[in-house]
């Protein structure tokens, strides 16, 4: 059975909801949690795997819980060459993965730390960041 990669977005009043027992429990879907990510704002992130033959109906339970799903790109590819060092993509990013190194003040990429949100792609003035299906 296939597994499928999934990104959710939490906002401040559901990212304690305990969706993952949920997931397991009433779903019979494998979890497996790749990156996981809360602002102090408490707005959350969470980069899953899920596997089962229950898929569509725990995602439909997530969306009923007003939790953004969506499907997860293979990954973010940082053309350094158009970034002009803006600066517009790091208040953006969840995770810190797009930084401003001091003194220099250029913007940097630490792709480990990429959950792959795509927001840095809808800010990009220059589109150095591109996503990869
Ligand atoms: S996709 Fe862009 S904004 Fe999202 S975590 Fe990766 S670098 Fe940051
Ligand atoms: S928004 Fe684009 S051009 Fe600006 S710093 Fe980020 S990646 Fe570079």
């Amino acid at each position: 059975m296939p597994s499928k990669k999934i990104i959710l977005r939490f906002s401040p009043e559901t990212s304690d909801k305990p969706i993952i027992y949920h997931l397991v429990k009433d779903f019979d879907l494998v979890v497996n949690i790749i990156k996981a990510h809360i602002n102090p704002d408490k707005e959350g992130t969470l980069v899953l795997e899920l596997t089962g033959e229950r898929y569509e109906e725990g995602i439909n339970f997530l969306k009923e819980q007003k939790i953004t799903v969506q499907r997860l790109a293979e990954q973010i590819n940082y053309h350094k060459e158009r970034c002009t060092s803006c600066g517009c993509c790091t208040d953006s990013c969840p995770t810190g993965a797009l930084y401003l190194q001091r003194p220099s003040m250029q913007v940097n990429f630490d792709g480990d730390k990429c959950i792959v949100c795509q927001m840095c792609v809808k800010v990009c003035p220059m589109k150095a960041m591109e996503v990869c299906f």
